[in-house]
């Protein structure tokens, strides 16, 4: 069959621009056999729209519309959407299953992981009490509002927290922890993967629980490992988050929120479809509950091996691409939490590679097709772990589909291969 397939709109495109090189030879077109034919895919809206596909070298950035579901989970949502049925037992029983596979008390899907910790903090306030959340977050007045954190546990979510009424009382060292507890204290919260912060989780955990105050662990991002899921509830956190749309490769409107099942219970009481609550705008739509579970099935099915070793394929792919450049090195390096699987570092000698990490970037993006590196790429910000120094390329495979590591090789190929003075 033809190698265009019928992605053939999207790689005809590729074909021009590469049009010359050994593209034909290295790229498996597998997305074309198995893809459903045209009257089952439903119109193509993006090109309806005028809006770019693009080529995610990146990994689960939310601006990108963080990944994409596989094809079982495709299915379940196509699925899913053709039949009514009752919200309450869809979410209960969601919600037993996942705590089965996911070895915790109870579950909850949620519209995202930020969700999940909005929906955590409720509970924490609420626990207990029937018609408290109708008070968040403007009638705190009788409620426990304070939220102790560490901190380097700060983070561009704090808004996930604020949004119900509570108030942050950051601490550094163990004996600020333990004094900062008081009647008060609706939550002790953790960030999974910070940076920095002197108090380890088995001792935030343990104290914590001293004092009777639940714990929350965001880790949004930390899967896999996919043993990681269970880790932390199992450690002791009392709820934890986590992103649908990254690592699991669920919907990305939707997220998982584990632990104890009276705490998974005021959650559900401060989420949609109960009209008077601070989740009442987080509605998780049938869809999206049913590819949740799929994805954590899907996900189940996976092994971390296998994942590392095909993700280091793909990087052995594009530096395979690259190997006359001048002066280039690279490196396999994997953060140390949050995406936890390897990542591609590049780096040469800008006197004999005349072009700079971002300027290499920016021509990607314009490309055709539009190729997005990850954003560390020749910025002085290192997110999750990555080196802070600008003079690298950082490309994140594992989002790729089948094929993209070579285009992503031979774009790099060109457009440093042309900055290359002898
Ligand atoms: C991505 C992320 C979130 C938000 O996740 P969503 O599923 O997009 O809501 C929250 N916390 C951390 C630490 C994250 O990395």
């Amino acid at each position: 069959m033809s190698i265009l397939g019928t992605r053939r709109n999207f790689f005809e495109h590729i074909y021009r621009a590469l049009a010359g090189c050994t593209l034909a030879h290295t790229l498996p077109f597998r997305a074309a056999a198995t893809t459903p034919k045209l009257a089952d895919e439903g119109e193509d809206y993006y090109d309806k729209l005028g809006v770019t596909k693009i080529i995610n070298a990146a990994g689960t950035y939310t601006h990108l519309t963080a990944s994409t579901m596989p094809p079982s989970v495709q299915a379940a949502v196509a699925r899913a959407a053709k039949h009514p049925v009752r919200l309450a037992p869809l979410q209960r029983a969601a919600g037993e299953y996942l705590a089965r596979q996911l070895h915790c008390e109870a579950a909850m899907v949620t519209a995202g992981a930020a969700s999940a910790v909005t929906l955590a903090t409720a509970a924490c306030i609420t626990v207990g009490s029937d018609s408290a959340g109708h008070a968040i977050p403007t009638d705190m007045v009788g409620l426990k509002s304070e939220v102790v954190v560490q901190k380097a546990h700060r983070y561009d979510y704090d808004h996930a927290l604020r949004s119900c009424g509570i108030r942050f009382v950051e601490v550094e060292t163990l004996p600020e922890y333990e004094a900062a507890i008081n009647k008060n204290t609706a939550m002790c919260f953790f960030y999974n993967a910070a940076d920095e912060g002197n108090i380890s989780r088995e001792d935030w955990i343990r104290i914590a629980h001293a004092h009777g105050v639940p714990c929350l662990n965001d880790a949004a991002a930390d899967v896999p490992p996919i043993s990681n899921l269970w880790n932390y509830t199992q450690m002791g956190f009392d709820l934890v988050a986590f992103s649908g749309g990254k690592g699991m490769r669920g919907p990305q409107n939707a997220g998982l929120l584990l632990g104890r099942k009276d705490l998974i219970a005021a959650a559900a009481a401060n989420n949609s479809p109960n009209d008077d609550t601070v989740g009442r705008g987080m509605k998780v739509a049938k869809e999206q509950i049913v590819g949740m579970v799929a994805a954590v099935d899907w996900f189940l099915s996976q092994s971390d091996a296998e994942m590392d070793a095909e993700f280091r394929r793909r990087i052995d792919r594009i530096t395979g691409a690259l190997k006359n450049i001048p002066t280039l090195k690279s490196e396999t390096f994997i953060p140390p939490i949050a995406n936890h699987v390897p990542h591609l570092l590049i780096r040469y000698d800008q006197e004999r590679v005349k072009i700079s990490p971002l300027e290499v970037a920016r021509q990607l993006r314009s490309g055709t097709p539009s190729i997005e590196l990850n954003p560390a790429t020749g910025s002085t910000e290192g997110s999750a772990g990555i080196p802070k120094d600008p003079n690298k390329i950082v490309v994140g495979v594992w989002m790729l589909e089948p094929g993209e590591d070579s285009i992503v090789g031979l774009r790099l190929r060109d457009v440093l291969a042309k900055a290359a003075t002898s």
